[in-house]
């Protein structure tokens, strides 16, 4: 860009001129726009299987079920229930709108921006970009520049299937963004670290501009004395070395007992060469971390730690081996900031009592993973935690169930997306109310008109006043109601029984 603030500014109007025009507001439109970024993502699946693995030496197998086909079943899903998610909302009407209709429209914002991290390249910008289309939007999108194959395949492919007076993708590192922040969007969806989501945050509140944040985090890994290891250990594995470690919901850090952490690292031992092999380096199913700032942050992490399994690197080929690291201590850095890279610490704690103070002693994270044969443990962790998403007795798959809503709470991030949510997020919920009998419906309006006097206060304050449930009454009047209905059906059978026989 020649003039980052210029262009930003000019992206920024065009985009919303074409919102205006309502190029993108009604439902053909929209399935208009989702068809065109379904022919992409179907057209150019192997060329976004190879940018990942430019990026981040990403395996096949992760790039096509967990970016790719994964986008694909989303703009599907979009397409399928569009109408459906787009009828207005019927709702109960109490007494004040008796006689009316109540309802509640989904309205689109107007022009959006999205900002991608570049840990799942594909799947991050692709995403929100569905549910704006689907929700009538216009959008500005900007890949991560950390992942320059994907983001570099993004900007040629773009302009070929996209309309791009409603859709404008722009690539480029901090400084582009800082451009973009300072226009006015109605809406931000940033995916990214915790630090940069407060910039983010801060340049929308000039403008007042709502956010989604998809932040990051520490997500601890629970063991239950009382647990299958080895089952436990196996999904810990294999959702921790996934990508590298390089995923938000990875979990970051193992809890268990002192005494469990021998048959813990010989479980992990096991897993990793089930996995991988004698030497993760040779397997074609082990990713690299992205870059070589990451390399050294990653590697300086193990400074003074104990190390029992991995701890190899080869910072010229970006490896980490799969490390497995005991006695953590709590004020390490490896227990303080978020690892994101195939890093994993074991910190022991007693008791699922302690464990939870220590969870609820620091930042809400973005996902808590408990693993316990008894179900009473996994309730504890459930109802006595705060985080964005939790699991009992699974790990990361949350992530692709699109009927669960993916997002943080705190400082792990606000909002959340995917399936249906991704359309609400982009969307506004305008209550509205219609009156169609309002000549009719006059007659009772003219009690609220002034002027008031101490028996329409009276009346009206009676009238609209809600009434506490009397669970027992409730219930009383069920079962009566059950009694009486059983007794007339008696009768009935009874009668028609008798007319038969005569
Ligand atoms: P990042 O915060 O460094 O970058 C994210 C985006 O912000 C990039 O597009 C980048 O260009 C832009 N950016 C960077 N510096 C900026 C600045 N000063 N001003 C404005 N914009 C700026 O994050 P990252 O390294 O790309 O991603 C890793 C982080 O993202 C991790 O913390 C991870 O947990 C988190 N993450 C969260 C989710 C989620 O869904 N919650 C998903 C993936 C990654």
């Amino acid at each position: 860009m020649a003039d980052i603030g210029v262009d930003a500014k000019m992206m920024v109007e065009k985009c919303r001129r074409a919102f205006d025009e309502g190029k993108t507001r009604s439902y053909e439109a929209r399935i208009q726009h989702l068809q065109n970024l379904l022919r992409m993502i179907a057209e150019n699946k192997k060329a976004f299987v190879d940018a990942m693995y430019k990026d981040l030496r990403k395996p096949e197998f992760e790039s096509v079920t967990f970016e790719v086909d994964f986008g694909y079943n989303e703009c599907i899903l979009a397409i399928n229930e569009l109408q459906q998610w787009m009828k207005p909302e019927k709702v109960a009407i109490p007494m004040a709108g008796v006689g009316k209709q109540c309802f509640i429209n989904r309205d689109p914002l107007g022009l959006v921006l999205i900002i991608g991290a570049w840990n799942y390249p594909f799947q991050l910008p692709i995403h929100p970009l569905i549910g704006a289309i689907a929700a009538g939007n216009t959008a500005i999108i900007k890949p991560s520049e950390v992942s320059p194959a994907t983001a570099q395949l993004f900007e040629e492919l773009f302009p070929k299937y996209m309309d791009t007076s409603c859709f404008q993708l722009v690539t480029g590192d901090a400084v582009v963004t800082t451009a973009l922040l300072e226009q006015r969007f109605d809406h931000i969806f940033f995916t990214g670290s915790t630090s940069i989501g407060k910039i983010v945050q801060m340049a929308a509140a000039k403008h007042l501009t709502p956010v989604t944040l998809e932040l990051g985090g520490k997500c601890p890994f629970y063991i239950d004395s009382n647990c299958d290891i080895d089952v436990a250990v196996h999904r810990v594995a294999s959702s921790k070395f996934y990508n590298a470690g390089q995923t938000c919901i990875a979990p970051d850090f193992i809890i268990c007992r002192k005494d469990q952490t021998d048959r813990v690292v010989s479980c992990l031992r096991k897993a990793v060469k089930e996995f991988f092999g004698e030497n993760p380096k040779n397997s074609r199913d082990y990713g690299r971390v992205v870059n070589a700032r990451h390399f050294k942050r990653i590697c300086a992490l193990l400074d003074g730690q104990e190390i029992e399994i991995g701890g190899e690197s080869d910072e010229d080929d970006l490896y980490i081996a799969p490390t497995v690291i005991i006695n953590a201590k709590d004020t390490d850095g490896i227990m303080q900031e978020e690892i994101f890279g195939p890093l994993l610490p074991i910190f022991n704690l007693e008791t699922p009592e302690e464990a939870i103070r220590f969870i609820n002693s620091r930042e809400k994270p973005l996902a808590l993973y408990v693993f316990s044969s008894n179900m009473r443990v996994i309730d504890q962790f459930r109802n006595q935690t705060s985080s964005g998403m939790f699991c009992g007795n699974e790990c990361m798959v949350q992530g692709g169930v699109e009927t669960l809503p993916f997002g943080g709470i705190g400082h792990s991030g606000t909002g959340n997306y995917h399936g249906k949510f991704t359309f609400e997020t982009f969307s506004h919920r305008k209550a509205c109310m219609v009156d169609p009998m309002y000549t009719v419906s006059e007659l009772a309006r003219r009690v609220f008109y002034a002027p008031y006097t101490d028996r329409k206060t009276a009346i009206i304050s009676w009238i609209l006043r809600k009434k506490p449930k009397n669970r027992t009454m409730s219930f009383f009047f069920q079962v009566t109601g059950l009694v009486v209905l059983l007794a007339v059906l008696y009768k009935v059978i009874h009668w028609v029984k008798g007319c038969m026989r005569k």
